[in-house]
């Protein structure tokens, strides 16, 4: 075993998972902590070998695991979602420490919301097989069986929420899982190994292990036993993987990136769209489905302007484990040079800032909230997700002109849209995405639909999408009165 890693009291296991087992790797990465780059420690990095008895492991736990029915498997659900439970402050200073994210959003969001990913699918797969199909010619027995074993892939963004909302279904259905953790946020997810292995799931249900993209994730997801491939992240990296997964026909959920409008009409309550426009700079606007671009009424362009001004200006950037923190830092030296050249290329092609544009002055990987304007459709920064604390915002003289900038972008994962409610909701009805919000941000119920079109993804999770995706769906037809052959027939 690798040296353990302290953070507020608690120890987290720098190793892999396997078959129900920390496993040590002779090859380390280093993990810094985005709040003041401090070494967290040393992790285990996969190799071929690692991978392979993952994946092996999971193999051999499908067939009873898989032969449960979903009523067998919901008690050891609910312990894992207990588990979670009995690790909360835990997991929200790990996740803070590792991946910066606000501890209030942790205590308050996150963690709550990750004990019911696993225990809300468990309860929605005991009506899964309850669904016939009946005709006049036949009842269809409409079956989802596991599928095999799942690869879940995450980015550091969301490492605990996005685990468990992927984990929560893929087990429930009945598969067993290997988890490939972000490399520059992997403790959460080892803390939910040790939650899984409490909670006495069987070994081999379900794997962590840990490394890089480019080599530790590129072996897992090339492997041609596997029947799922679930990945939330960039668009590059979903290039990569739908290539090798296609390879061998293995089906790809992709969630990914988003530069969706936040669009304010000029019947909007302008103070209410203010105070949710500052929402947006939450996680250092890291954060997928945030609104980013703003499209405003150029009639209420400047009295938008100033509320949310006012708003900005009371954020409270520093440090995420002080609970009044709003903004914290960006997740790695790499992403702040990132953020910045966004900025940096936008003013030198004329754009203008609203408000900051510069590197925040607590500290290294912090960044200034900021608005960028003065834009053309076809600018960079309105065109590419910077996935940091940095908006634009345009202005249009009606609807046309706005519909085409909100459907001006290759993404289409979410939106906002401020306005009277009728009226909002018909111009949410033009806007092509995957959700949107009306005159409120980031409901989300885990039966509703979730994922995003044209760039921003392949596939839909939540409710019955994710039993979907990692189920095969049979039917059996059970005819309603005798069958005699005959050519004829349909
Ligand atoms: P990323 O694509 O760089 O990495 C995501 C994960 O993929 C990491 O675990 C990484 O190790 C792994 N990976 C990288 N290369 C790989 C390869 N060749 N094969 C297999 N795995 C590989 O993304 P990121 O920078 O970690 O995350 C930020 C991105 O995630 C943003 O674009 C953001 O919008 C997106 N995101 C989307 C959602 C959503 O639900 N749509 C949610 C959160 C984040």
């Amino acid at each position: 075993m690798k040296t353990p890693i302290e953070i507020a009291g608690a120890t987290v296991s720098p190793d892999h998972y396997i078959n129900g087992k920390r496993i040590a790797s002779a090859d380390t990465f280093e993990l810094h902590s985005p709040i003041d780059q401090a070494l967290l420690g040393r992790i285990s990095e996969g190799r071929p070998e690692h991978v392979e008895a993952a994946i092996q492991a999971a193999e051999a736990a499908f067939p009873a695991w898989s032969a449960l029915s979903a009523a067998e498997r919901k008690p050891y659900l609910d312990r894992f979602a207990e588990e979670i439970g009995k690790r909360a402050e835990t997991l929200c200073q790990v996740e803070s420490r590792d991946a910066g994210v606000l501890l209030s959003r942790m205590r308050h969001g996150v963690v709550p919301r990750a004990m019911l990913n696993i225990s809300w699918f468990a309860n929605h797969a005991l009506d899964l097989q309850n669904r016939p199909i009946e005709t006049e010619q036949a009842q269809h027995l409409v079956r989802h069986a596991p599928a095999g074993v799942v690869v879940i892939i995450t980015p550091w963004n969301a490492p605990l929420m996005l685990s468990t909302w992927k984990l929560g279904p893929a087990l429930a259905a009945g598969n067993t899982c290997i988890l490939k953790p972000p490399e520059w946020a992997p403790l959460s997810c080892s803390l939910l190994a040790d939650a899984a292995q409490a909670a006495g799931l069987p070994p081999g249900v379900f794997n962590v292990v840990q490394g890089a993209g480019a080599t530790t994730g590129a072996q897992l997801v090339a492997d041609p036993r596997l029947a799922r491939v679930s990945f939330t992240g960039s668009v590059p990296t979903a290039k990569l993987i739908a290539q090798a997964a296609g390879a061998n026909l293995v089906p790809c959920s992709l969630e990914l990136g988003g530069k969706s409008p936040f669009i304010v009409l000029e019947d909007a309550d302008i103070e209410n769209a203010a105070r949710t426009g500052a929402l947006m700079y939450r996680n250092a606007g890291q954060v997928c489905l945030a609104g980013t671009r703003f499209l405003v009424h150029e009639r209420v362009a400047e009295a938008f302007t100033a509320a949310m001004k006012a708003q900005v200006e009371q954020l409270k950037v520093g440090d995420p484990r002080d609970e009044s923190t709003e903004v914290g830092p960006i997740i790695h030296p790499r992403q702040v040079e990132r953020v910045a050249g966004f900025v940096e290329r936008a003013v030198a092609s004329g754009a203008k800032l609203l408000w900051g544009g510069q590197r925040h002055e607590f500290g290294a990987q912090y960044f200034q909230p900021t608005m960028v304007a003065g834009l053309k459709q076809s600018d960079e920064i309105v065109q590419n997700e910077v996935f940091g604390p940095v908006l634009t915002l345009q202005t249009f003289a009606d609807e046309e002109q706005l519909v085409a900038m909100a459907n001006g972008t290759d993404y289409g994962l979410g939106g906002v849209c401020y306005g009277e409610t009728e009226h909002a909701t018909a111009v949410a009805e033009r806007v092509r995405t995957g959700f949107i919000w009306i005159n409120s941000f980031g409901i989300r119920d885990l039966a509703a639909p979730f994922g995003g079109i044209k760039r921003s993804g392949v596939g839909r999770e939540g409710g019955d999408w994710s039993f979907e995706f990692f189920c095969d769906v049979k039917d059996i037809v059970v005819p309603k009165k005798p069958f005699r052959a005959s050519f004829s027939q349909r």
